[in-house]
């Protein structure tokens, strides 16, 4: 028995799981896709996160970017340098969710890959977490399956309202030297916005209506 379940190997889920283990308690990761997994997500991460960890996160950050752009319908371009001590981290998220896995994996945490879980239970003091290759128990269990997730719904939350955001990677390693802004253009998508963010290799586009 585990003294914490952890559903999920996100950002989230992952953060849990190092500071648990970092205080010596007994954490199990359970996670559906294999690792290192792919996630799609224009990945600018806040150089704020960096607070609470002790570890340097230099080999899962992509790029970093100082620049913000702003136009409307491609037009009227705003371009502002951010005066933020440490510029806004791209990463991409199977390096950079796999780095903060490996973390809590040298802490001690227990993480399985390739498990779904399939439904939980609470039985007297203890999680029961039907998962797909078996049952597991815990005192404590956390729930870090992400937005998609049914954590939220077996436990009783509020399921939250989903919005359609579409994503397209594209690797132009020529063309993303001369583009050193995040970039986003309000004007051309109703009650939304397109946003592309410059990774090392090509560029993260979004398109996101709200
Ligand atoms: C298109 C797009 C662009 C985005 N861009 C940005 C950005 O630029 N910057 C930013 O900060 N945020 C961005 N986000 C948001 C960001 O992706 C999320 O906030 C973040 O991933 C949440 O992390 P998490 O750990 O909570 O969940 P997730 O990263 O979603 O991880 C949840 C994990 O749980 C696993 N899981 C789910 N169900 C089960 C189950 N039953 N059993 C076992 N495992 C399960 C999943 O496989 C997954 O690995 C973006 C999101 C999208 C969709």
């Amino acid at each position: 028995m585990f003294d914490c379940i952890i559903v999920g190997a996100g950002p989230a889920g992952a953060t849990v799981a190092y500071h648990l283990a970092k205080r010596g308690r007994s954490v199990l990761v359970l996670e559906k896709a294999n690792l290192p997994r792919y996630k799609p997500c224009s990945g600018a991460v806040s150089p704020s996160v960096a607070q609470w960890f002790d570890f340097d996160f230099a080999p899962a950050i992509n790029r970093k970017v100082n620049r913000v752009r702003y136009t409307w319908k491609l037009e009227d371009p705003i371009e502002a340098k951010l005066e933020t001590s440490e510029p806004i981290w791209m990463v991409k998220r199977d390096v950079f969710d796999h780095f903060l896995v490996k973390q809590a994996q040298a802490q001690g945490a227990e993480v399985q890959d390739g498990v779904t879980v399939n439904g939980i239970e609470i039985k007297g003091d203890r999680w029961l977490v039907n998962t797909s290759s078996g049952t597991q128990e815990a005192k404590f269990l956390v729930g870090a399956d992400g937005a998609k997730g049914k954590m939220a719904e077996w436990l009783g939350f509020k399921t939250p309202k989903l919005r359609q955001i579409g994503i397209l990677e594209v690797k132009a390693p020529e063309a993303v030297a001369e583009h050193n802004a995040i970039n986003f253009e309000f004007g051309l998508l109703k009650n939304g916005c397109l946003w592309n963010f410059p990774k090392s290799d090509g560029f993260s586009i979004g398109a996101g209506s709200f």
